[in-house]
């Protein structure tokens, strides 16, 4: 059933109706009958606008590191049975920069941390929302009137 809103005074069907006050009680009338009484609302249209608005979330997010990186890609490695060497030159790495990572002694950047991943099949970032005004750890110190100095001139 498709409803068709129709003018409570002359009966027309229109796109919207505008609620307005008639000796105190509300009709819902079309564009020319708004004259007749006192717009109680105003028109709303009917067709909501349907493009997508950007999700309404406050809740940015940032790719980190996972918590044990080095761990996971070592067990992911050694699961597929692969040394260091032959895993550093299946992804086109030094075995040095394997080690520190898996040590943990330095940090795969994205390019290489997403080589990984793809390889050894594991997840190296997650998603974490950042803290919307971040801690302000550094308070700023407040002079009160003990810490006044007084500059004494010669
Ligand atoms: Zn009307």
């Amino acid at each position: 059933m498709v409803f068709i809103p129709e003018c409570e005074i002359c009966g027309r069907e229109v796109e919207r109706l505008t609620k307005i006050e008639i000796e105190g009680s509300i009709v819902e009338v079309c564009d020319r009958c708004v004259s007749y009484g006192k717009i109680v609302e105003e028109p709303v249209p009917r067709q909501q606008p349907s493009r997508s608005l950007p999700k309404p979330s406050d809740v940015e997010t940032e790719l980190v590191l996972v918590e044990g990186y080095g761990k996971k890609i070592k067990e992911a490695r050694e699961k597929l049975g692969l040394s260091r060497k032959e895993f550093a030159s299946k992804i086109g790495e030094k075995e040095g920069v394997v080690k520190k990572v898996e040590e943990e002694k330095m940090e795969p950047d994205e390019k290489l941390a997403r080589k990984i991943e793809k390889f050894l099949k594991i997840k190296l970032y997650e998603k974490v929302p950042i803290v919307s005004g971040k801690k302000r750890e550094e308070k700023k110190h407040e002079l009160t009137i003990g810490d006044v100095v007084v500059v004494r001139t010669k």
